[in-house]
């Protein structure tokens, strides 16, 4: 049963560090030519127009994107924070107006190069549709199947190069769990392969499964970083936002962590960052 929707979400926190993170790392893989295959094993609709009555709802980018676009000139001494809110900007009709926000088939997709391909999977129906709508290039695929068994039947990949993202709305408890041992059997067919893995964190600290999971089934090279809107119990519901990368490109955590600590200022006095290697080499 699939009820979730990331239109009632987008732009919120977690997009920002997920996204941020996702930019950070296609920026380094793309400075060597070898072609790469992106996987995006739960993609969404892509684009969300923030005016949308799921988006306005709950209106969530307005402690997320929103705060640091009307920051963009100040931060525009930030590399990566720059480069990430001009890359959002080039998707406004207005250059001056925010009235959408990118979702991960966007940020895997703008930069594409020939030589490298795009797979986006999608299982919710009416998620499909809207994705399927997007004006995508030719190297992109949109798929309507089951995104874990459709990256696992994707590998390995046809480019010396694999980078993939696994983004589930963890519905199910068994969720953080199945990530887990997708995870590890994609790191056995493709050793060198970039992973993101987003999580929630959430009271109920589910995630703990996740992260044990991978240790203990012996991946390797793993960085985390969280980003935290307060301290857990103060409210109901996610107060947090996990990324882990399974081999990193070099210096990536540097490079977010200056670029996060202009970032949580504006999303709140309570607002933290931290990253550390959940694994290490
Ligand atoms: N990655 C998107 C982004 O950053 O813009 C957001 C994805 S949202 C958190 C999770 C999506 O996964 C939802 O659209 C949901 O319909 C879809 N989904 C849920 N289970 C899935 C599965 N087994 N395979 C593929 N997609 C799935």
């Amino acid at each position: 049963m699939l009820s979730y929707q990331h239109a009632y979400h987008a732009g919120n926190f977690a997009d920002v560090h997920k996204h941020l993170t996702l930019h950070a790392v296609i920026d380094h893989l793309l400075r060597k030519a070898s072609p790469i295959s992106f996987v995006d094993t739960h993609a969404g609709r892509g684009l969300y127009p923030l005016d949308a009555s799921e988006t306005q709802r709950l209106a969530e980018y307005r402690q997320g994107v929103l705060p640091l676009w009307e920051a963009r000139l100040d931060l525009s001494d930030e590399p990566l924070l720059a480069s990430w809110l001009e890359a959002i900007t080039g998707v406004q009709p207005d250059p001056q107006r925010l009235v959408h926000y990118p979702g991960s088939p966007w940020w895997l997709g703008q930069r594409l190069r020939r030589d490298d391909r795009l797979k986006l999977f999608e299982l919710h129906p009416g998620e499909h549709d809207y994705l399927a709508r997007q004006a995508l290039a030719d190297n992109v695929r949109h798929i309507h199947a089951d995104g874990l068994a459709g990256l696992l039947a994707s590998l390995p990949a046809a480019t010396p190069r694999l980078c993939v993202l696994i983004d589930p709305s963890y519905e199910r408890k068994a969720e953080y769990a199945e990530v887990a041992d997708c995870v590890l059997s994609a790191m056995r067919k493709a050793r060198h392969g970039v992973a993101l893995v987003w999580y929630p964190l959430l009271p109920a600290g589910r995630h703990h499964e996740l992260l044990e999971r991978l240790r203990d089934g012996g991946l390797r090279k793993v960085w985390r970083s969280e980003l935290t809107l307060h301290e857990p119990g103060e409210e109901r519901g996610m107060y947090g936002s996990g990324m882990l990368v399974v081999n990193p490109p070099w210096g990536l955590g540097e490079r977010l962590a200056t670029a996060m600590a202009r970032v949580t200022p504006l999303l709140g006095q309570a607002s933290r960052y931290r990253a550390d290697w959940w694994v290490e080499e």
